[in-house]
């Protein structure tokens, strides 16, 4: 698939600490260590709607770990996919009288707009499900063939499933317990109450064609993949095994990383399919999640079409921790509007205070585990003294300029 265009960033002078990042898996803080190319995963939309602020904040958090790196002289190898089939996207173009393929390509280009009015940079390999049928089944087949999946005990539908407990680390990435995982599987896209399954919890990796519905033909017969297989296979054939981050947002710590990561290592026999498992938090609205049941949606592109400068909506999204949940507000907005005019204003005056200690505190803020309210609380201390006039360094505000587009994609007019 096409992935979006991306932007030149300006070279900031100095080296950044190591980025720091909480890995959901370990419960604990670490570095990120990469080698010379740092590998990402993040797991990318089902095209079925318009990019809403739950998607951008999860997106801007890894693009700040793109950042980071490529501040640090380290290349970035960033995988995202695009579940261009799965059954919300059949559901909405039901409920439309759409065509779902029609659909999909319309709401990813919509996604690839977005980004690219957000500055997000693209990814290397922008992967839909589709295209990537024929790799996802030679994955299941090894599965099939190695005993790790079987086929549902079910003569008209005999679709294939994934015995978790396989490879004997089930478990891991999320850490929760028994009940949590079935309640969470259940209420995530899980299908615990099939008959035919060895275990409630066994996740499906290839459903049989039903009458009407879209189906490949396939060595495991005609149907389609499942969601979980599709992420690990896609991650898997680029990334290799012990890529540095697989990302997403909170709500995909289980089931979906925990079987994406189940998949693939019962599939390669390495472990850990990621280094880092990492989470950004749900964005709200008036005190409940953004999200599509509940019809709460805010979308970028409205934003945009209502004249919103993307820079403001970065900057509303910075001012809350990455990991936090937290709400999208009006006053979000107007607070973030006010900001980025104050910025504009110092970072064009003449000269202002010597940049380079608020540059080393950026970066470490946001090495420390992407703590962007604090990096932005760096930020406002230097405007408010160029805006007192504070300083006489021609060259500060250029400096401020070059490290607000590079690390945090602001642009300063
Ligand atoms: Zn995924």
């Amino acid at each position: 698939m096409r992935t979006w265009s991306s932007v030149t960033l300006p070279r900031v002078p100095g080296t950044p600490p190591p980025l720091r990042l909480y890995d959901t898996a370990t419960g604990r803080l670490r570095p990120t260590a990469p080698g010379r190319t740092a590998r990402m995963y993040v797991c990318g939309i089902t095209p079925y709607d318009a990019t809403h602020l739950g998607h951008a904040a999860t997106y801007l958090a890894f693009d700040l770990v793109h950042r980071a790196w490529l501040d640090a002289g380290i290349d970035v190898h960033y995988v995202q996919n695009v579940t261009d089939i799965d059954e919300p996207l059949l559901e909405r173009a039901e409920r439309d009288q759409d065509d779902w393929i029609v659909l999909g390509l319309r709401e990813t280009a919509l996604f690839r707009e977005d980004m690219e009015a957000l500055r997000v940079l693209p990814p290397r390999h922008f992967v839909g499900a589709v295209e990537s049928i024929p790799e996802i089944v030679e994955v299941i087949a090894k599965l099939l063939a190695d005993g790790a999946a079987y086929r549902a005990e079910d003569p008209e539908y005999a679709d294939i499933y994934f015995d978790h407990t396989v490879t004997g680390k089930f478990g891991y990435e999320s850490n929760y317990d028994h009940e949590t995982m079935a309640r969470l599987f259940a209420e995530r896209g899980g299908d615990p109450d099939r008959p035919g399954k060895h275990d409630p919890l066994d996740a499906l990796l290839w459903r049989c064609a039903r009458p009407g519905e879209p189906s490949w033909e396939s060595e495991l017969g005609p149907g389609r993949p499942g969601w979980h297989i599709e992420c690990s296979a896609i991650a898997v054939n680029r990334l290799g095994m012990t890529f540095d981050v697989q990302g997403g947002g909170s709500d995909l710590i289980f089931p979906h990383h925990e079987f994406s990561a189940a998949h693939a290592e019962a599939q390669t026999g390495v472990h850990p399919f990621a280094r880092h498992y990492v989470h950004a938090g749900m964005i709200g609205l008036d005190g409940e999640k953004m999200s599509k049941s509940r019809g709460n949606l805010v979308f970028v592109s409205r934003l945009r079409a209502d004249g919103v400068d993307p820079s403001t909506i970065r900057l509303a999204l910075f001012s809350g921790h990455y990991r936090t949940d937290r709400a999208w507000t009006a006053a979000l907005l107007s607070e973030a509007e006010a900001r980025l005019s104050r910025w504009q204003e110092a970072a064009s005056l003449p000269a202002g205070p010597a940049a380079e200690p608020t540059v080393v505190r950026l970066r470490e803020h946001l090495a420390d585990d992407l703590d962007t309210p604090r990096a932005l609380a760096a930020l406002d201390a230097w405007v408010a003294d160029a805006l007192r006039r504070d300083g006489t360094d021609p060259a500060a505000p250029a400096l401020i300029r070059s490290a607000v587009d590079a690390l945090l994609g602001i642009v300063l007019q």
